[in-house]
């Protein structure tokens, strides 16, 4: 039989808000454990929570950039459970109304993702296990967060890649997380189960919780694809539960029984007002939205050219993509700026996360009047390419490895003479060309381009040396 994986996912992205979401605390990665605290984020008596207007706007940047219906009444809901990295013994999240609903991701293939819903909510504390002791860090409770959550519309872990990906993208250039896994400010919790091909009912779910790679979560959903195939054939039924993945034996480990929604009884935090937005408001978030990845690749491929590969390669990453439209103003081919990124500025930056942070000693500007004087037909692309090398490794601009005169590239007048001469010196070349010997044409114009010092487009040159011989 054959048989057809379905897949949610659930992913955590930690937003980059200046303060926490109920209180004034940091909200930062990386600090002394519990100097981030106050009594409202670890949950004393008596005080109480104050919604951070900065998330609320996150959330609707992220919902608009998810083609999400944005709720204009939605509302802060308790999870209880009981555990030590949460001191309150409840999480404040959204259940009954979340603000953002029914959007979707679009992956290559034109397939859409439909997104359930994005809510809001707090994280909680870290704990953190050294030589058999437990501590517990409460610098993360109370960071805001928002949860995305799919319907079971992915059929692959390839898809699963490219919707992490996406979204991924998606978050940074909306300036709303720094989405990295690693340091766990982006974590997917993934839903996996097996029909028959073509069934359209469900098949029993299990669930991975917290994964942080996205290379270890296709794993994860491989595995659990075969497990659950392995499981069916032989007769037995697949149990719902909470899984773990442990990479170092590529499987998957049973953390607890799956909990329902009503084990965490659900209910509004009476602490906390509704949140209520003007459509005005909503409006303004969107017109302030920047330019998001899809429209940015679509006009790379379409309107300027660029082949698909090298599209994503510029898009993936917000701060090359931004480097990239600054140094393409003005220019009519701004391939020979991606070209340029990927060829030659790439060769020294080969990590992701270097390409992501795009620390470069030159400015967009430098680089863009680099390619002005190219497409002018001032500086040929030779002595460009050699300049940009001394140009990224000393942050200077053109002008310090080019002078004016040779910036200037050479008068119709001048080409005219030094082809002349080089025919004139290079008799047996020109013979030899005019006998059916094509290459010799090289030797004539690289004698003209020796004169010349590498100034001059080399093109254009061998036409002029062509049209010379043929009208003598
Ligand atoms: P819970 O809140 O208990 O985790 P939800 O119904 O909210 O459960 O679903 C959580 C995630 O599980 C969603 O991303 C959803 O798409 C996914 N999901 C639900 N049913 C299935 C299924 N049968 N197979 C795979 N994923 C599923
Ligand atoms: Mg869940
Ligand atoms: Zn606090």
């Amino acid at each position: 039989m054959n048989y057809e994986l379905v897949v949610g996912l659930e992913t955590h992205v930690e937003l980059l808000t200046k303060t926490k979401i109920f209180c004034s605390c940091k909200n930062s990665f990386g600090d002394e454990p519990n100097t981030n605290c106050c009594p409202v984020c670890i949950g004393l008596p008596g005080t109480l929570p104050k919604l951070n207007r900065e998330v609320v706007n996150f959330a609707i940047k992220a919902g608009l950039a998810l083609n999400c219906t944005i709720n204009l009444n939605s509302r802060m809901d308790r999870k209880n459970y009981v555990y030590p990295d949460l001191s309150k013994a409840y999480q404040i999240s959204q259940f009954y109304s979340p603000i953002c609903t029914n959007g979707y991701l679009e992956l290559s293939s034109g397939k859409k993702i439909r997104i359930h819903q994005i809510h809001m909510e707090e994280d909680a504390g870290k704990l953190v296990h050294k030589s058999g002791d437990v501590y517990v860090d409460y610098n993360r409770g109370g960071v805001p967060l928002l949860e995305i959550v799919t319907e079971p519309d992915i059929s692959s872990s390839e898809e699963a890649r490219e919707y992490i990906e996406k979204l991924q993208m998606i978050m940074r250039y909306i300036g709303v997380s720094d989405c990295k896994m690693q340091e766990g400010s982006m974590r997917c919790d993934v839903n996996v189960s097996v029909r028959p091909a073509g069934s359209r009912t469900f098949g029993t779910r299990t669930e991975i919780k917290n994964m942080n790679s996205v290379t270890f979560m296709t794993k994860a959903i491989d595995y659990e694809f075969k497990r659950h195939i392995a499981i069916i054939e032989s007769g037995e039924k697949v149990v719902q539960q909470t899984l773990r993945y442990i990479e170092e034996t590529n499987s998957t480990q049973s953390m607890r029984s799956k909990e329902d929604a009503q084990d965490y009884r659900y209910f509004p935090d009476p602490d906390l007002v509704n949140v209520s937005l003007e459509k005005s408001y909503v409006n303004r978030i969107q017109d302030e939205l920047p330019e998001l990845p899809e429209s940015r690749f679509k006009k790379y491929t379409e309107v300027f050219g660029i082949p698909e590969n090298d599209a994503m390669l510029i898009v993936k990453y917000k701060n090359v993509s931004d480097f990239f439209e600054q140094s393409s103003i003005n220019l009519k081919n701004p391939k020979m700026i991606s070209n340029f990124i990927i060829g030659q500025i790439f060769r020294n930056i080969e990590t992701e996360s270097d390409r992501e942070k795009f620390d470069i000693l030159i400015t967009p500007k430098q680089l863009n009047k680099l390619a002005i004087l190219i497409e002018e037909g001032k500086l040929n692309m030779n002595l460009a390419k050699k300049t940009l090398t001394k140009m990224l490794e000393t942050g200077k601009g053109i002008e310090e490895f080019v002078s004016e005169s040779d910036m200037k590239g050479l008068s119709d007048e001048e080409i005219e003479k030094l082809c002349d001469d080089a025919i004139k010196s290079n008799e047996s070349a020109v013979k030899d060309y005019l006998d059916g010997k094509e290459k010799a044409l090289k030797a004539i114009l690289g004698f003209v381009m020796r004169q010349t010092r590498g100034k001059g487009d080399p093109l254009k040159i061998e036409q002029k040396i062509i049209e010379k011989i043929k009208n003598d």
